[in-house]
């Protein structure tokens, strides 16, 4: 018996092989849950990620395009899973996004009011509106879980607004915890350390970063995509019954360090 076994959600976040959802959708199916994956909508991108899926084991994956800057979208995806789910045990947000532009060393005071509103609407505000419609489907409980970085905590050259949105995203999770432990639906936050992926690879000097965790974590390496999964299947089952508004640090223990 899987850790997940009858257990069914959401996992939102899947662009392609590398995305971190990719990881954590293989690592719950793994544990026998059953997963649908809303995705950004456009051709190309469908394309990839059901390519990323097929490879990741899912042979037939129920897909849903889904803008989370859009309530109708989200409304639709939801009813569209309550249809074919009823109810549901999971949700997973793993998206994110800010103009590149801003997301380099010395950028962040130039931030233009509408790259600022743009990533705090993607990447954080997003949950608040999954939650909130996930609730509905969770008429027993649930966990929703939702990927951070350490950024959100310490500013780091380079991440600018994204920082300022991981710390509203994870303000969010605390808040949306409180309120919905009278449901019994858990939220909490997964901080991971610097993977590569295409969000990554948008912020100037991620190089240098994954050069500096590995020199100064006290795993003295850099984390494998898989590990943020096997947490998420932690966060996700019973195991972790009694934790909510948590904030997980995934990340070879580089955040305890001080030098
Ligand atoms: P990724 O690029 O594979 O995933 C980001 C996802 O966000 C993509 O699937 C993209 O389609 C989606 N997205 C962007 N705008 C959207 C919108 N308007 N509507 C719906 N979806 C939208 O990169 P990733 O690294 O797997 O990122 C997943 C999450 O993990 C993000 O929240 C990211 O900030 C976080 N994270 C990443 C790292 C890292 O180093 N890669 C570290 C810690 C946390």
């Amino acid at each position: 018996m899987g850790l997940l076994e009858h257990r069914r959600g959401l996992v939102f976040g899947v662009a392609n092989d590398r995305s971190i959802a990719c990881y954590v959708a293989k690592s719950l199916a793994a544990e026998g849950a059953t997963c649908g994956f809303p995705y950004l909508p456009g051709e190309k991108n469908e394309r990839r990620v059901r390519r990323a899926l097929n490879d990741a084991g899912f042979a037939d994956p129920w897909m849903l395009p889904c803008d989370a800057t859009k309530d109708d979208d989200l409304d639709a995806t939801f009813a569209a899973t309550k249809e074919r789910f009823d109810t549901i045990d999971f949700a997973v947000h793993s998206i994110a996004y800010a103009d590149r532009a801003y997301l380099k060393p010395g950028k962040f005071t130039e931030t233009p009011r509408d790259v600022f509103a743009q990533a705090l609407d993607i990447s954080a505000y997003s949950l608040v509106a999954m939650a909130n419609r996930a609730k509905e489907l969770m008429p027993k409980g649930g966990s929703i879980i939702a990927m951070t970085y350490f950024g959100s905590q310490k500013a780091i050259p380079g991440y600018n607004v994204m920082g300022v949105s991981k710390a509203a995203l994870e303000a969010s999770a605390r808040y949306l915890a409180l309120e919905l432990g009278d449901h019994g639906i858990r939220v909490n936050t997964v901080s991971a350390g610097p993977l590569r992926t295409l969000s990554s690879m948008a912020v100037g000097g991620i190089d240098e970063i994954f050069e500096w965790v590995a020199g100064k974590s006290p795993l003295h390496r850099n984390i494998e995509t898989e590990e943020v999964g096997k947490t998420a299947v932690y966060l996700l089952s019973d195991l972790s019954s009694g934790v909510t508004g948590e904030n997980l640090f995934v990340d070879a223990g580089y955040n305890i360090v001080g030098l």
